[in-house]
């Protein structure tokens, strides 16, 4: 697969404070892996600002205005866990146009595959509030222009850190052209995420929300992957496939409380590598969301590209435990009744 990147040193400006997890070393650590591990293997896809208007189309005026407002401020808390510098506004800006310039590179065919290493995350953002460490919401920007530019009314948003995507959940909760499929702990902030959350209106049955176990083993997040990407790519037959990536749910990660490896981040890319060669072959495109351990985040970003520029492999033998198989059955039988998985 030809792979494109977005990285820019313009990401390493915005400051958190010197004990905050969302740290510029975050992408430091990976900058330097990428160029010792894949140094002319990849495309680099330059980052440009998003325009106001693409913004517009998910966050209000008055919010957008507050953002601008921070540049003038050598810190400013948007939120209690959102403290933000006076650089930050314009790597906010620049993440949301890293993730807009993806899009293009992904649909006029220069990539397959794209990956913005980008800081702020966004999948916390909400239209008119920053929290969680998240100013624009990158992914829900990228996903909206990919619907107004290219016309696309079919974008599977996987969201595989440990935290509930709220923002994503909430800004298309009502929209059949995004099916958001998150899997969370949902005792961890911002502590929504319920199984039974499947969309409304126009969206019914177009959220998938999959609460997991902190015990939960590389073997059982792949099966459980899986099972219910199979399914659901078939019956919902994707133009796009995004990824909310965050690797906090690596066991590691000082704030992710999880077991996983990076070998979960590589199975779930083989498998999406996999799946998506049928029936609509959709490009498949990743933006950085959470992940604190510096060696865990590299880590599971090199798996990660291995897969993507590597040959095709099998899947890998599972042996998955009870509490996985039985919360699948679960999943889908809340979603029987909208049809949006293929059951055969
Ligand atoms: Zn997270």
């Amino acid at each position: 697969m030809k792979v494109g990147i977005a990285r820019d040193e313009k990401f390493l400006e915005h400051k958190t404070g010197h004990y905050h997890p969302e740290h510029p070393k975050r992408l430091d650590t990976i900058y330097r892996m990428l160029d010792q591990q894949f140094k002319d293997r990849l495309i680099l896809v330059p980052s440009l600002p998003a325009t106001l208007e693409q913004i517009e189309r998910i966050h209000t005026p008055a919010y957008i205005k507050r953002i601008l407002k921070t540049a003038e401020q050598r810190i400013t808390s948007l939120a209690p866990d959102t403290p933000i510098s006076a650089e930050s506004y314009y790597a906010a800006w620049l993440a949301a146009g890293a993730c807009v310039n993806g899009i293009d590179r992904l649909m006029d065919k220069t990539c397959d595959a794209f990956f913005a290493f980008i800081r702020p995350p966004g999948h916390h953002a909400l239209p008119d509030k920053a929290s969680g460490f998240c100013i624009f919401n990158n992914v829900a920007i990228a996903a909206q222009y990919a619907i107004d530019q290219y016309a696309l009314e079919r974008i599977l948003v996987i969201d595989w850190d440990i935290h509930h995507g709220n923002g994503i959940h909430d800004i298309f909760y009502e929209s059949p052209n995004v099916l958001y499929l998150s899997t969370h702990d949902l005792m961890m902030f911002p502590y929504t995420g319920e199984i039974d959350q499947t969309g409304s209106g126009k969206g019914d049955g177009y959220t998938v929300n999959i609460p997991i176990l902190r015990e939960f083993t590389d073997d059982d997040m792949i099966y459980l992957y899986q099972e219910i990407l199979r399914p659901l790519i078939s019956g919902y037959r994707p133009q796009l496939i995004m990824v909310a990536a965050g690797f906090d749910a690596h066991t590691d990660d000082p704030i992710g409380r999880s077991r996983l490896t990076e070998a979960t981040y590589g199975g779930v890319t083989r498998l999406l590598k996999q799946l998506r060669s049928s029936p609509e072959n959709p490009p498949l495109f990743y933006a950085l969301e959470g992940g604190y351990h510096q060696r865990a985040l590299a880590e599971s970003i090199k798996t990660i590209l291995m897969e993507l520029i590597g040959s095709d492999s099998p899947m890998p033998l599972l042996t998955p435990g009870q509490a996985v198989t039985d919360l699948v059955a679960q999943v889908k039988k809340i979603h029987l009744p909208f049809g949006v998985f293929n059951n055969d």
